[in-house]
């Protein structure tokens, strides 16, 4: 049912395999195109050392597509958000040489600014002990994502609502309104009925991803194309949908 996997993580960042283990088992799941998104340096302990890695991670990528011609490897980031104005912990200058830009929201980061130290990254910290700081965690977050998308325009937002809370719906309009899509992240088991609806209500479109931080999960996408089924989701409007099977 689909062309590729796009959130993939190697010994780069925190996965456990290597970039040529994932794109084997990549190619053993059948898939076209396989993408490596490591974490952005601003994950404490899980993210690249510094953001030249991508630089290598490309490089690597090219000399491994001369021995696998079958499948085609695109290198990409997961970055994170590091402050309430949507800035992000990789520069325009390695972006613009990445093949795609995925944008989400980790609790573990290194903030921009003391002051998103003090009015982002600390309250989501807490935001586990005290429930009462809800609302203004998803007013920040889902504010700080929206300027992500407008600064950046990522192909797609990993898991929403997964770490950070965010509002689905507000968030889902502005995807729809720049083309970008909002993931369901096959590699997290966490309410995600929620994010098809917002999609389906805004008209925003998904994408369907592992989060594999092991060759063997890399591909496995089949409870997120039971949940595209169940909601009849409009399979032209998700965007590692295989050609074929929108004939
Ligand atoms: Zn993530
Ligand atoms: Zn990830």
């Amino acid at each position: 049912m689909f062309s590729g996997d796009f959130h993939t993580h190697t010994r780069y960042s925190d996965g456990r395999g290597s970039l040529r283990e994932n794109v084997w088992a990549a190619l053993k799941k059948g898939l076209l195109f396989y993408g490596v998104s490591d974490h952005g340096p601003a994950n404490i302990g899980t993210g690249v050392r510094q953001e030249k890695v991508y630089l290598t991670i490309k490089e690597e990528a090219r000399n491994l597509e001369k021995e696998f011609s079958k499948i085609k490897i695109l290198v990409g980031a997961e970055a994170n958000v590091i402050s309430l104005e949507g800035d992000i912990d990789i520069s325009r200058e390695i972006v613009s040489a990445l093949d795609f830009l995925i944008i989400g929201l980790h609790p573990y980061v290194l903030p921009k600014t003391l002051k998103d130290g003090f009015l982002f990254v600390l309250p989501n910290l807490l935001g586990r002990l005290f429930s009462g700081i809800k609302k203004y965690l998803v007013r920040v977050n889902t504010r700080a994502l929206i300027r992500a998308i407008e600064k950046y325009r990522p192909l797609v937002i990993s898991h929403p609502n997964l770490f950070l809370p965010v509002d689905l719906e507000e968030l889902a309009q502005v995807c729809a309104k720049y083309g970008v899509a909002l993931e369901i992240n096959t590699g997290h088991n966490y309410p995600k009925d929620e994010i098809v609806l917002a999609a389906l209500k805004t008209g925003a479109k998904l994408m369907v991803n592992s989060d594999a931080h092991y060759p063997q999960t890399v591909g496995e996408l089949k409870s997120g194309e039971e949940l595209l089924l169940r909601y009849n989701f409009p399979l032209d409007r998700v965007l590692n949908i295989k050609r074929s099977e929108l004939n």
